[in-house]
């Protein structure tokens, strides 16, 4: 699917969707994970974006999908080794997206040390809300949002929480990935996964960002 950037008029396909793990303290307690001293970077397909008004779909391989509501960033440019202080004129716009986690698959992995690519990556499993311009975000670790499920909130997000910050981020990522217009970046999620049911509706709010929501269905 093509997105639709601030910063340019036409569509791009997203090369790379640049995943966080444990950027939030309370949530790597609740894995009972540690917490990681230089980011922990996973990748999605940009086959698992699926838009606001569409529908996440339980595959029939796992029997326990998670909801992982963060912060997302759309990169505006190409770059390679960006400073910190450089990296916030990168970012093109900030939206509400979902980290759709297989759970039982992902805690197998775990087990057997393998990837997390299955656990996180099938169709539909990367929600993305529409972005709002970066120029329109004054501070993107003053950022407050949540997600209600059916309507009862079950995660609650403060970007002052976050271990690494957005400018942090997109400077380790960058010594790694060139990063290119259209590239995403969902920077983690704070405490509160659960999982989710199809006939559920995931609906994601925050001050000064556009709303996402998405309907859960089960694979047939
Ligand atoms: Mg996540």
């Amino acid at each position: 699917m093509k997105i639709s950037l601030p910063s340019s008029d036409a569509p791009v396909r997203p090369g790379k969707l640049l995943c966080i793990g444990r950027n939030y303290a309370k949530h790597a307690a609740e894995m009972d994970s540690d917490v990681p001293t230089t980011p922990m970077v996973f990748l999605k397909p940009s086959t698992a974006l699926v838009r606001s008004g569409g529908a996440v779909t339980i595959p029939r391989a796992s029997s326990n999908v998670h909801h992982e509501l963060e912060l997302v960033v759309a990169i505006g440019r190409r770059g390679k080794d960006i400073p910190a202080a450089d990296a916030l004129d990168y970012v093109a716009g900030y939206a509400l997206g979902l980290d759709m986690t297989a759970r039982d698959i992902q805690s197998a992995a775990k087990e057997r040390r393998h990837p997390w690519s299955v656990a996180k990556g099938f169709d539909t499993f990367a929600p993305l809300g529409p972005f709002v311009p970066a120029r329109s975000v004054e501070n993107p670790q003053a950022l407050t949002f949540q997600l209600a499920v059916n309507g009862t909130v079950r995660q609650q997000a403060d970007t002052r929480h976050m271990i690494f910050s957005v400018a942090d981020l997109i400077a380790y990522c960058s010594t790694v990935f060139t990063l290119e217009a259209g590239d995403l970046l969902y920077t983690g999620t704070p405490e509160g996964v659960a999982q989710v049911q199809a006939g559920d509706v995931l609906e994601a709010t925050g001050d000064g960002l556009e709303p996402l929501r998405v309907t859960v269905g089960a694979a047939r």
